[in-house]
């Protein structure tokens, strides 16, 4: 067996890596079915697949477990559930190595268990295009492009497809993803949708390409290809001075901490719920974060112990204890007045001084009357005023090349590619609501399923 790592070695492992490591499981069989078509909703999934899923995520704990990983409860039930009002939601349980969430937890154990069967990995080797017969329509290798010069591989018995989503390709966010004019990887700047590239070139059908993890709402800089967060939208975090996020005609367009209480994990992965549906949060280009001074002299705005992401972990950006050093950047700007700072970013000084003066009654009356925040209700007050660009950004994409439930890539009449399987976000069977999660316990599902049946492939001759 062969890995092909498109990353060079210490940067390899992906966004399960940089993951925060929770994972879920679900039982019994009947009821996580009925919660997975509840999450669905009319994004409906072949059922065949769904019973899959139902059946192989349950056995996630057990063969993490089995690898040495110490497995530990964090959520069951509705506490686990992120929509916990959803039927079958009592099906979920949530896990983690340890009992606390942070990066590479889980990845160590899959990452031990990989050197300990010493599986030969190729890293800095991009896989560029599946060799396929041009008779029988087998995929039969892979063209490689790696430190040297440009190479093939053959594949005995069968090639499964692992490399991830599309986070880092700005033209398939454009292409794929309604309302995002751009959108930036929280995870691995590695994952820009080549598996999904790679796959249409032989045939395969696409699903599920319009879902994402996300919007989440992080600084992204030239230097850095993947975003930082901030510390005040940080859902635990509670900081004393002002702070709202406003688009470019200068007004609030959500809560701007990550507040929305559903399920014990505090998130919906970017859905808020408009008109009794539930919707992809609006994610303008551009937002800015305003703040007053309070606020920025309370500590640094970045913080890199948060539990995850590529930046807290592989490109560690040590941000100054007063916020000196990114003043002096341009990564803040400042101004003595509000209408001043919006001079300088280039927004209707009077949209953004009407827009204060509505959340500073908001939080004089205890109570954000457009979008229900209810953490932070601090006045901006204190000047100079501060703000930062803000762009969209995401932990995955779900979209990707169409799998069965032996998870091999199917075309767009519903037959397989043969030798050809997939696992992970690359074709994520998260259609429209994500369960947190879902996606490292798909990873292990679809990966147990797609390698036991690519080992059970007899060998090419
Ligand atoms: C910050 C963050 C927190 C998250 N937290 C959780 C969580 O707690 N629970 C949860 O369930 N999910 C979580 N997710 C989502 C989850 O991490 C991912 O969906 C999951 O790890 C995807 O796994 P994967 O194997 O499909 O892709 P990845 O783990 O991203 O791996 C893809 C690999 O393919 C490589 N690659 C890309 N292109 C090529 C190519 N052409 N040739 C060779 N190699 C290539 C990449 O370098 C990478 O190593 C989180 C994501 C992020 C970013």
């Amino acid at each position: 067996m062969l890995i092909l790592e498109k990353a060079p070695k210490g940067e390899e492992g992906g966004n399960s890596r940089v993951a925060g490591q929770g994972w879920c499981t679900v039982a019994p069989v009947n009821t996580a079915i009925t919660y997975f078509n509840a999450l669905c909703g009319a994004y409906t999934v072949e059922q065949g697949i769904v019973r899959a899923w139902a059946e192989e995520m349950g056995r996630n704990t057990d063969w993490v477990k089995s690898l040495g990983g110490n497995a530990v409860e964090i959520g069951k039930g509705p506490e686990g559930a992120e929509f916990p009002d959803l039927p079958g939601a009592e099906c979920v349980r949530m896990y983690t190595i340890d009992g606390s969430l942070g990066y590479e937890r889980l990845w160590k154990v899959l990452k031990a268990s990989v050197d300990k069967r010493r599986i030969e990995v190729l890293y800095a080797t991009q896989g560029k295009e599946l060799i396929q017969d041009s008779q029988t329509k087998e995929i039969i290798g892979v063209r490689t492009e790696g430190k040297g010069a440009p190479f093939s591989l053959k594949a005995r018995r069968a090639v499964v497809l692992t490399c991830g989503g599309f986070e880092s390709n700005q033209e398939m966010i454009r292409d794929f993803l309604p309302n995002l004019v751009c959108c930036y990887p929280v995870g691995t700047p590695y994952n820009t949708g080549d598996g999904i590239k790679m796959a249409m070139a032989v045939g395969a059908d696409l699903w599920h390409m319009n879902n994402i993890s996300g919007p989440w709402y992080y600084l992204k800089v030239p230097e850095f290809p993947s975003v930082m967060e901030l510390v005040p939208q940080h859902q635990r975090k509670e900081i004393p001075g002002g702070m709202i996020i406003v688009a470019a005609d200068g007004k609030r367009f959500k809560s701007e901490k990550h507040d929305v209480t559903y399920g014990k994990h505090n998130v919906t992965h970017g859905k808020i719920k408009v008109a009794g549906q539930w919707i992809q949060a609006p994610a303008p280009y551009p937002m800015f974060m305003i703040i007053d001074h309070t606020l920025f002299s309370a500590g640094p705005l970045h913080d890199n112990n948060l539990y995850h992401g590529w930046n807290s972990l592989l490109k560690v950006y040590n941000w100054s204890e007063d916020n000196s050093a990114e003043l002096a950047k341009g990564w803040i700007k400042k101004a003595a007045t509000i209408a001043g700072l919006a001079r300088k970013i280039g927004l209707n000084p009077t949209a953004v001084e009407d827009t204060i003066n509505k959340w500073n009654a908001y939080c004089s009356a205890g109570n954000d009357a457009e979008f229900g925040r209810t953490k932070m209700l601090s006045p901006i007050k204190d000047g100079p005023f501060y703000a930062i660009e803000i762009s969209p950004a995401f932990s995955s994409t779900q979209g990707g090349p169409r799998r069965n439930a032996r998870s091999q890539i199917v075309r767009p009449d519903g037959s397989s590619i043969p030798r050809l399987y997939s696992a992970g976000e690359l074709g994520s069977i998260h259609s429209y609501l994500y369960q947190g999660g879902g996606n490292l316990g798909e990873c292990m599902a679809f990966g147990r399923i797609s390698g036991r049946n690519a080992a059970a492939e007899k060998p090419r001759v």
